[in-house]
């Protein structure tokens, strides 16, 4: 097995919010893989005392543990538990039920000799390289498919001059209609990532592939999937193609490349200059 990993912040001011781990059981053929993407905190607060850096790392230690060890549980079983763990934690100090109460964008894979199972929950991508070479890539696309109206109020933010009043205001509005349809169960063009609501694990994108048509797994946040999806250099395969030359380092170094390149977003349009990137390469 080949298992590399690679994590960069988007700025050296600020922690990273990522998280990554891999475990390989020493009983045989499996692993696991966890990658998290926590959002950034509102500047309305989070109701929370102890930040996203805490809550990445707790809910993704909880993930690991009990999706390694605990093998007859799905992979939303374990989000579900891990999600209902990492709140009990904190409910004694903080106010869980606050919309922007820390939370994140999760990414599970386990295999064994059978089976590779996979869970996505928002915005990170997992990509799955079949026994051909081919990739497949898991996205749980809601948040591209907000309402029309929403997705228009992005575009229009983009185009407006960066530190302009109108774009302050746009920005605000377009946050707050964004906001709106943040874990809101049961509302047309809703999203969800993981927070502290254990009921969100069943609306995860779930799947599983027979082992024997998987050659490899990688894991990407946001901020290292831009390459693809902001960036438009190649298509996941691509992307793929390079995790496996230069490993994840490299294809983050690609990212900062890009990101450099365009300084001031207007080529390419993005919320962030820089975001955390992380990625993760596992052989099986
Ligand atoms: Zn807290």
């Amino acid at each position: 097995m080949r298992i590399e990993t690679a994590t960069e912040p988007g700025s050296p001011q600020r922690p990273d919010e990522d998280f990554a781990a891999v475990a390989l059981p020493a009983s045989g053929q499996g692993g696991t893989l966890v990658l998290l993407d926590g959002v950034t905190p509102h500047r309305d607060g989070t109701g929370c005392v102890h930040g996203v850096p805490w809550y990445v790392a707790r809910l993704g230690g909880a993930l690991l543990e009990l999706s390694a060890s605990r093998r007859d549980l799905t992979l939303a079983d374990c989000l579900a538990e891990s999600i209902a763990r990492t709140a009990a934690a904190h409910a004694g100090t903080c106010e869980l039920s606050h919309t922007h109460t820390p939370q994140s964008t999760v990414v599970l894979a386990r295999w064994d000799e059978e089976a590779v199972e996979h869970l996505v929950l928002s915005d990170s991508v997992l990509l799955i390289e079949g026994e051909s070479g081919d990739v497949r890539a898991v996205l749980d696309d809601r948040l591209d498919r907000m309402p029309e109206q929403v997705r228009a109020m992005r575009a229009a933010v983009r185009a407006m001059e960066r530190g302009s009043a109108e774009r302050e205001a746009a920005g605000a509005a377009y946050g707050r209609a964004v906001e709106a349809l943040r874990n809101a169960v049961g509302v047309e063009g809703a999203f969800f990532t993981a927070a502290a609501d254990p009921a969100v694990a069943r609306l995860a994108v779930t799947g599983t592939t027979p082992r024997r048509a998987v050659r490899a797994v990688a894991a990407l946040t946001d901020g290292a999937g831009r390459l693809v999806e902001v960036f438009h250099e190649g298509g996941w395969a691509d992307a793929f193609a390079l995790l496996r030359k230069e490993g994840p380092q490299g294809l983050i170094t690609r990212v900062r490349a890009a990101e450099s390149a365009d300084p001031t977003c207007t080529a390419y349009p993005r919320g962030k200059r820089h975001d955390d990137a992380t990625a993760i390469l596992a052989v099986i």
